[in-house]
């Protein structure tokens, strides 16, 4: 038996069903597990002080293509639309194998866990020159991140009208084939799973009706969650009405695409049927404000998704589209947006944090993850606030998400202590950044 004591945090936000705030709090960890939350706790184990620190569980990511932080403000993407955006990086994403893929998704879930992120999904959807989901799940396994990879696909190239080149496409046979290869390789449907696989098209416009139905079949038959792009933009939109006579909600219910096991990333443009179509079916939303902007595809209506009683996390998205991949700026973001869009008591610093924290979870069907209550993963964030983001504040909590920090001082994986004083314990933090800057100078 192993225990760590976090001992004396200025405050511990559990998100448990009272949403309680514990002054002076302690968690202590047994084995991977929250094994008490309170005040006054002892350990025969190691005790982690955390005076001057507000400790969260940690916060959960919805929608990542790891694979992207190879290509991050790359000059003919920087100021262009999602279509032109991609038809830019595609060429450059098709040299790519899987060094590139392994290496990439290393960066981007480093940067994730020093942002306080300690579960993470993912969305890689081409497979390039031999590479497979298994990369970034080595990638993974290596951080120490909890991990939710998706096996993603494209099926129309260019030479069938679709955007990506014939090379990136893969025949929907074989995509099928690999999606029954790695949930069978590699997902664990047990409580405390350290990975869990996804199946996920790339978007309703780059891969057939069929294969969307054909997934969904085999998510369910396996008992794996279904995640894609949906209702992006304006042009999805109008995309969908022109070619499928229907609006993309209708044409996810239609195949099969709603439900508990199912969540769509961004959802920019979702109509109050739609946000009615996910609380009733209790389909999932991956929010991802900086890439919404970033790529100018408008503010999702979260508020009223929120109120619908419609599951929302956030995602950072690719790092090709952000370009960072900061989880708790994200959240920072999402609370932002909505106040541009609704006024200044749209969302609550408090709201953003459950969003990027018990809202992941629920998204991803965590119910193991997100909160800090006993019996509870021990996953956890220590965020230091005697530092200048936060000199002068009132509120701990809220300035998380007003001030900062940006960066986590402390962060636990299922009781593994993976960033120690700021630094990334798991991995040879500069030389990783060498080894990307050397790989991303190849295709420049
Ligand atoms: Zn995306």
């Amino acid at each position: 038996m192993s225990e760590i004591l976090i001992r004396r945090a200025d405050v511990v936000v559990t998100m448990d069903g009272a949403r309680r705030e514990i002054a002076g709090g302690d968690v202590l960890i047994r084995d991977g597990v929250i094994a008490a939350v309170g005040q006054g706790l002892a350990t025969t184990g190691s005790v982690v002080e955390a005076a001057g620190c507000v400790v969260t569980p940690g916060l959960v990511n919805t929608h990542h293509h790891l694979y992207q932080t190879l290509t991050r403000a790359v000059p003919g993407g920087q100021d262009a639309l999602l279509f032109g955006w991609l038809q830019t990086l595609y060429p450059i994403w098709a040299k790519f194998g899987p060094e590139e893929i392994f290496v990439s998704a290393q960066v981007g879930l480093a940067e994730l866990a020093l942002s306080g992120c300690t579960l993470t999904s993912d969305h890689l959807y081409l497979f390039p020159n031999g590479a497979r989901l298994d990369d970034t799940i080595a990638a993974a396994a290596e951080v120490g991140l909890r991990f939710h990879p998706t096996r993603g696909a494209m099926s129309i190239g260019e030479s069938d009208g679709g955007l990506p080149p014939d090379s990136l496409v893969e025949r929907e046979a074989a995509i099928l084939e690999d999606c029954i290869r790695v949930v069978d390789a590699h997902h664990d449907a047990a409580e405390g799973a350290m990975l869990r696989v996804g199946l996920a098209p790339c978007s309703p416009f780059s891969v057939s009706r069929d294969l969307m139905r054909e997934a969904a079949l085999l998510a369910r038959d396996k008992g794996v969650m279904l995640h894609t792009h949906l209702a992006e933009n304006d042009e999805d939109i109008a995309y969908s009405l022109a070619k499928f006579g229907c609006r993309p909600g209708q044409y996810a219910e239609d195949l099969g695409w709603t439900g508990a096991d199912v969540w769509h990333a961004h959802c920019v443009k979702l109509d109050a049927g739609e946000i009615d179509l996910f609380a009733r079916s209790g389909t999932g939303v991956a929010h991802c404000p900086c890439s919404n902007c970033r790529l100018g595809s408008g503010i999702a209506p979260v508020r009223a998704m929120r109120d619908a009683g419609v599951k929302v996390g956030l995602g950072v998205d690719g790092s090709a589209s952000n370009d960072a991949g900061n989880l708790v700026l994200e959240a920072r973001q999402a609370l932002l947006l909505q106040r541009v869009s609704k006024g200044a008591n749209a969302m609550a610093a408090r709201e953003a944090l459950e969003i990027a924290t018990l809202g992941g979870a629920r998204v991803l069907n965590r119910p193991d993850c997100g909160s800090l209550e006993p019996g509870k993963r021990a996953d956890i964030a220590i965020w230091d606030v005697s530092g200048i983001e936060s000199a002068g504040s009132w509120d701990p909590v809220a300035s998380l998400i007003l001030c900062g920090p940006t960066r986590v001082r402390d962060l636990f994986v299922e009781g593994r202590r993976i960033v120690a004083e700021g630094q990334l314990a798991t991995l040879d933090l500069p030389r990783l950044i060498e080894r990307q800057n050397r790989l991303a100078r190849r295709f420049i």
